[in-house]
């Protein structure tokens, strides 16, 4: 359906106030992941700072005080700690919204290794459920229409579809890589297998990815995505993917800088990745010590595979020949 005049009138004066979640309301007939659309075409942004003085004049509106919440919305309002910084992270993964409330079931035992993160930030419910065929799970849940409000004026209504940048904006710098080791924990795996890793994020067909391969892009991390479209088993999910060692270890380097709050198990296998990668930097490191090319010096040369004796056969990139070492 084309975009009338009148509505692209409408997208202009209201969008940057009042966000999507208004315009869907004067424009019913349009899909919010069309309205989505047509604004980026328009290049529409939010305005954070119109947005957040219409939230603190509803904050003003509003009978009970922030701090009586259970989890008082200001703490989201103004992020600046690393544990709401996290816990957005974790909410874009697997974070559910809907009717003033949010939700997140995870297996027990990961609800169990980072609830110390959401008991820091107030007093979230834990409820237990045990679905056919699957491990136990416990969620976090809390009941508050300004963090619902919050979310929902960030995209986590739309997710599955839009990238992380609104989020993302009102987040410190220095807070920044808690929300991708929140997001990494709940999207993210990565596992090792003899000298073969993978790390990669899963999510929707529609996901946009665009913020994730900055990142990797900006930390020089090698990457490939893909869409899977299984018609027999009725799925359908893209994938970003890095299985080099080099990349992998840059991208965990950057999301635990300062400490290792987090799921455990994901953390044991990038510090195994680590270490197997130390001793690798760490062989080639010696094997440049203690070799040159026999026939012009250069230390310019590649590993080319084993030689009798325990002595290795290698290769010059500067004079192109092969020469034999330890
Ligand atoms: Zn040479």
């Amino acid at each position: 359906m084309k975009w009338s005049e009148n509505e692209i009138e409408i997208l202009k004066q209201n969008y940057e106030c009042n966000g999507v979640d208004y315009i869907k309301m004067i424009l019913p007939d349009r899909t919010k992941k069309g309205i989505v659309w047509k604004v980026g075409d328009l290049g529409l942004k939010v305005n954070r700072e119109l947005y957040n003085l219409r939230i603190s004049r509803t904050k003003l509106n509003t009978t009970k005080p922030f701090n009586l919440y259970k989890v008082n919305p200001d703490i989201f309002l103004n992020i600046d700690s690393k544990e709401i910084s996290y816990i957005l992270g974790f909410l874009w993964a697997d974070g559910y919204i809907r009717n003033d409330c949010i939700s997140m079931w995870l297996k027990k035992d990961d609800s169990e290794n980072i609830k110390h993160i959401f008991d820091s930030t107030g007093i979230w419910n834990n409820y237990y459920r045990k679905l056919k065929g699957r491990k136990e799970q416990m969620s976090f849940h809390t009941h508050n229409k300004y963090i619902f409000n919050f979310l929902v004026e960030n995209d986590y209504l739309s997710k599955s579809y839009v990238n992380q940048s609104k989020i993302l904006s009102l987040i410190p710098n220095e807070l920044k890589h808690y929300f991708f080791r929140g997001y990494f924990d709940g999207d993210g795996s990565i596992w090792m297998k003899n000298n073969q890793c993978i790390m990669n994020i899963t999510s929707t067909y529609e996901q946009d990815w665009s913020v994730i391969e900055e990142l990797f892009n900006n930390l020089d991390i090698r990457y490939t995505t893909s869409c899977y479209n299984d018609k027999n088993r009725k799925s359908k999910c893209s994938r970003i993917v890095t299985q080099n060692m080099n990349g992998i270890v840059k991208f965990f380097n950057y999301i635990y800088q300062n400490d290792d709050m987090g799921l455990k198990r994901k953390l044991n296998t990038f510090l195994k990745i680590k270490v197997k990668y130390d001793n690798i930097v760490m062989k080639n490191k010696k094997i440049k010590e203690n070799n040159s090319c026999t026939h012009c010096e250069s230390k310019n040369f590649i590993t080319k595979g084993n030689y009798k004796n325990n002595k290795k056969r290698y290769m010059c990139k500067d004079c192109n020949r092969t020469f034999i070492g330890i």
